[in-house]
């Protein structure tokens, strides 16, 4: 029997066929003029993706490796730091900040809630010695996105440096990472750039290369200052044997993008986000986040009364193959989340809305088929006409 499996998580993501293609190519030594020139391309490339013109630094490891990277190079033991968390990938950076032993000062806002940027100046302005403020830009975990421009205009008159997580954001979400006051911007392959795992890059401002020249926590693999070097040399490469597939991957999908547009990208995921809302509504659930604003990565589902959200991701996968993804945490069992990163479009969101209404019937939730599949497709008429 065929059976098709149609893969809706906030990461990994759907690979577009060119990008698989790109990374079974025959491989290439990467101390060569070939690799350089694809190298090259594809950092230049992300340069655009993200809205920057600092230096992109790019290392093999999955998203929480570039985290950790900023963390090592940009403070000492003991250097003051805010960490803004409100949900999983929020802590995640608290919990690397204690490994180097940063005293982690933590702002903890609720999880169906955005970061308050007039927190993080109020605290900024109360502990002048904070030397970073570290931030999620989409929290993957709840859906919930923070308005980065805000908090950057905080950030931007102290001597803080604002690193943000954009791992699930960049590609998907608007991001204007100089314009917004980024001083290290961390992404991952595997969500809206369309790549499969093991590719993470940096993006790292003129301020927090100060800060790197001073810091003095042990960083060897992930050493920023090591990566730029080898980047600025006469021929750019990185320190040891790049993911040489993945850099293949990534600059067809940093192409295809950058065909899109970024605006238009980022369109494409508001539009896909409004749709799967209002059928959703529709269909009698709620949304988790009580903060929809900017919200347009992950749509973040309340499990409906006696049903488990965890059952609806088990069903929808082995009966459907529709893979969607559970609750993380402390909302394990209470919340679903359907992703809608990368490379997705409305027809997508149709699979997997249709999966999650016959799911809930079969699972004796009391809904009328079909009704958030017809929400959903007059939402996408009515965005599209505009
Ligand atoms: C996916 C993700 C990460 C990184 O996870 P990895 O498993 O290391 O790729 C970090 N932060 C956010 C917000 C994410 O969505």
């Amino acid at each position: 029997m065929i059976r098709k499996e149609y893969l809706m998580t906030p990461g990994p993501t759907p690979i577009p066929h060119q990008v698989s293609l790109a990374q079974a190519e025959p491989m290439i030594h990467h101390r060569t003029p070939a690799y350089t020139e694809l190298f090259v391309r594809m950092v230049e490339g992300l340069k655009k993706v993200l809205y920057t013109s600092n230096d992109v630094l790019t290392f093999a490891a999955s998203g929480t490796g570039a985290m950790e990277g900023a963390v090592a190079n940009c403070f000492s033991p003991g250097d003051r730091v805010l960490v803004a968390a409100g949900g999983k990938f929020g802590q995640r950076f608290a919990e690397i900040a204690k490994v180097y032993k940063l005293d982690v000062e933590l702002y903890e806002y609720p999880w169906d809630e955005a970061a308050d940027p007039e927190v993080i100046a109020r605290l900024l302005r109360e502990k002048p010695d904070i030397k970073g403020v570290f931030l999620t830009h989409s929290e993957t975990s709840t859906g919930v996105v923070n308005d980065v421009k805000a908090v950057g205009e905080a950030v931007r008159e102290t001597p803080a440096i604002l690193v943000v997580d954009s791992i699930s954001g960049a590609g998907a979400l608007e991001l204007r990472t100089d314009d917004w006051g980024i001083d290290v911007l961390v992404t991952g392959s595997q969500k809206a750039l369309m790549t499969p795992p093991g590719l993470a890059a940096a993006a790292v401002s003129a301020k927090a290369w100060e800060l790197i020249e001073a810091a003095d926590s042990p960083a060897y693999y992930f050493c920023f200052k090591k990566a730029r070097k080898k980047y600025n040399s006469d021929s750019p490469e990185t320190p040891y044997t790049p993911a040489i597939g993945l850099v293949k991957a990534m600059s067809e999908a940093v192409e295809l993008l950058l065909a899109e547009g970024m605006e238009a990208a980022w369109e494409r995921h508001r539009t896909l986000a409004l749709c799967t809302r209002e059928a959703v509504s529709a269909m009698g659930l709620e949304l988790f986040p009580k903060v929809l604003e900017r919200a347009y990565a992950v749509t973040a589902v309340k499990a409906p009364e006696g049903i488990g959200g965890g059952d609806i991701v088990r069903h929808m996968n082995r009966v459907h193959g529709v893979i969607i993804a559970g609750g993380q945490d402390r909302l394990k069992g209470k919340i679903f989340r359907i992703g809608h990163v990368g490379y997705y479009d409305f027809f997508d969101m149709a699979v997997a809305l249709s999966a999650l209404e016959m799911t809930l019937k079969e699972l004796g939730f009391d809904l009328e088929l079909g009704s958030g599949l017809a929400a959903a497709e007059k939402t996408y008429l009515e965005m599209a006409r505009k």
